[in-house]
């Protein structure tokens, strides 16, 4: 065991290099919840193998593809504009329609309930990349081998563990707000809603049910495999890869990384969401693309998004780590 391996005992203690107390800890998950994550992880991802030999020699229909894209951008901007940006972080204030229509979105997503979601992630700031942070790489150390293992339970490995972050102390807002939390309740029948649509269109559009079965896989299935990825990327490679200009809290190694900025609607500029938490945008810099900003923009200008947290630009020039 080298040192940066060997975790440290106290939150206080911790150093930057060595693995986290909890890192030696056994999973604190029921068998029940282990069964219902791996369903929700793996079956999204045996569908994607599926369609690869299916398509080998068939090709894939047109239909299925825009029916992929436009799940994707609706449930994506669910879990950016809405999971995230709004009820996490609070970056803006939506009308009550527009509140329960974006936890909608955000639920097909089948990244968890809206509530469990908002309390895990703000735990993961204020934990950031330290004993506590729900799924930071860093819990094994920054050994070479502590960096890999980090990354793997960064990625989907922590959603094995117990739940350490009890939404009555992350989400109190949420689970006192009855609207959010029949939403929250509701998140198994819309994960069946995300299924069937793709599946009821693709049936209706093709006149044919192979035709309703092959939407099912590829607007359905193989769509939630790849915005899974994409959002837990975000929380694996973006402590990880990239750069950081803008200056965060001690620990805290969040990163902007600019290939995964437009199919993450722009959740990519990691370390400035870090460095400015409620901001609305997270590209900081110019030439950041940002869809998720965009829409907020929209939702601004259409009168439904109103007290919009925007970037200071005296603010955000203190806050580069090129100037001190
Ligand atoms: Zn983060
Ligand atoms: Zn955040």
């Amino acid at each position: 065991m080298t040192v940066s391996e060997r975790p440290v005992k106290r939150r206080q203690d911790y150093d930057g290099v060595s693995s986290f107390p909890s890192a030696t800890e056994p999973a604190l998950a029921s068998r029940l919840q282990v069964g219902v994550t791996a369903t929700i992880v793996v079956l999204p991802f045996i569908a994607l193998g599926v369609a690869i030999f299916l398509a080998w020699g068939q090709g894939i229909v047109l239909t299925d593809l825009l029916l992929a894209a436009a799940l994707f951008v609706v449930t994506g901007l669910g879990v950016t504009v809405g999971f995230h940006r709004l009820f996490t972080h609070g970056s803006f204030t939506a009308r009550p329609w527009l509140r329960v229509a974006l936890a909608m979105a955000g639920s097909m997503s089948f990244q968890g309930n809206l509530i469990d979601w908002v309390a895990v992630h703000r735990r993961h700031h204020a934990f950031t990349d330290q004993p506590g942070d729900p799924h930071s790489p860093y819990r094994y150390g920054t050994s070479l081998r502590g960096q890999l293992l980090g990354l793997a339970h960064a990625h989907l490995g922590w959603m094995f563990t117990g739940n350490q972050s009890p939404p009555e102390r992350y989400a109190p807002d949420l689970v006192n707000d009855p609207a959010m939390a029949r939403v929250a309740r509701a998140f198994p029948a819309l994960c069946a809603v995300s299924l069937a649509l793709p599946f009821l269109a693709g049936w209706r559009i093709s006149g044919t049910l192979h035709g309703g079965l092959t939407a099912l896989l590829w607007a359905g299935l193989i769509r939630i495999a790849l915005l899974q990825h994409i959002t837990w990327s975000v929380n694996s490679l973006c402590h990880v890869i990239g750069s950081r200009p803008f200056k965060t809290r001690r620990h805290d190694r969040s990163t902007n990384l600019w290939p995964l900025a437009l199919l993450s609607f722009g959740e990519s500029w990691h370390n400035g969401h870090h460095s400015e938490p409620t901001c609305a945008r997270h590209g900081l810099d110019r030439g950041q693309i940002d869809p998720s900003a965009g829409v907020i923009r929209l939702f601004e200008r259409l009168g439904w998004a109103t007290d919009v947290h925007w970037p200071d630009p005296d603010r955000i020039q203190h806050r580069r780590t090129d100037i001190s």
